[in-house]
């Protein structure tokens, strides 16, 4: 690259607010929803999906959609994700959200929880993640850094929308992580989804024990992993919870139909010695 194409290079990126650049490679909205809702399918169809009428499907479904119904019209206005919950059925410890609305929880994280709560607790955080459009950021992000400024001046010169759908992989919609600053984002705006729907946001910070206790594997979610993160984040909730001198419900413990239903299934995936 000659010294004069860097220097013009550099001044036409100097006038572009990075702002312009970050969106002009963000999903929209509608594109978010039609990401997710292919990966999701895709998803079902190569993973064991818990029935509906399975109790721990509808308890994670009534959690969530009465989170849901806390979100203000205006933003579901705006952004019509289409939130949907669906329980996987493995003994991993997880839970993630893709772009536009689906949430996967795994049977296994859900063994490892007492309280409705916590469920919630896991649920509004995932929202968050959605709400936020945080993967739709981290893929823009993530695209600037691949691309290079070479390109990046063609496209700004092209004034047009550097975003194709056909280019996202499954890897990308996947595994792409999220940023310290989303996870933290997730927490605040998850914990005043928990709060404003009547759950003791108690049970977030529980999960995050819980979790560090158990470890767990990572996909998305780096809550899920034994992060050196934990241990702030743990503290940040609990300042939280006690800041305000807000009295908050006791937790609801999981109905014994959820409970006694993990347990047999968690039974069943021991190997049988005969
Ligand atoms: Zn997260």
């Amino acid at each position: 690259m000659s010294r004069t194409w860097t220097a013009s290079l550099s001044l036409a990126l100097a006038v572009v607010p990075a702002v312009a650049m970050a969106d002009m490679f963000k999903p929209s909205v509608s594109q978010q929803i039609e990401l997710g809702q292919k990966a999701a399918a895709q998803f079902r169809k190569e993973t064991k999906i818990l029935p509906d009428s399975d109790p721990r499907v509808r308890i994670v479904r009534q959690i969530g959609n009465k989170l849901v119904a806390q979100i203000p019209k205006s933003e579901r206005d705006k952004k019509p994700f289409q939130y949907t919950f669906d329980v996987v059925d493995s003994p991993e410890i997880n839970a993630f959200a893709l772009p536009g609305g689906p949430i996967f929880f795994y049977r296994g994280l859900l063994d490892s929880l007492t309280t409705e709560d916590q469920v919630a607790g896991v649920l509004a955080h995932e929202l968050a993640h959605i709400r936020s459009e945080h993967w739709a950021s981290a893929y823009a992000d993530n695209q600037k850094r691949q691309l290079g400024l070479s390109v990046l001046l063609i496209l700004l010169n092209a004034n047009d929308t550097a975003f194709d759908i056909a280019s996202v992989t499954d890897e990308l919609l996947f595994t792409l992580p999220y940023s310290r600053r989303h996870e933290t984002e997730a927490d605040k705006s998850g914990f005043n989804l928990m709060v404003s729907s009547g759950w003791n946001p108690q049970g977030m910070a529980d999960v995050f024990k819980v979790l560090k206790e158990k470890g767990g594997s990572r996909k998305t979610e780096e809550w899920i992993s034994t992060h050196p993160d934990s241990d702030r984040r743990i503290r940040d909730i609990q300042a939280r919870i006690n800041q305000g001198g807000a009295t908050y419900p006791a937790q609801r413990p999981l109905s014994s139909s959820v409970r006694t239903r993990s347990y047999l299934s968690s039974r069943r995936a021991l190997p049988v010695v005969r």
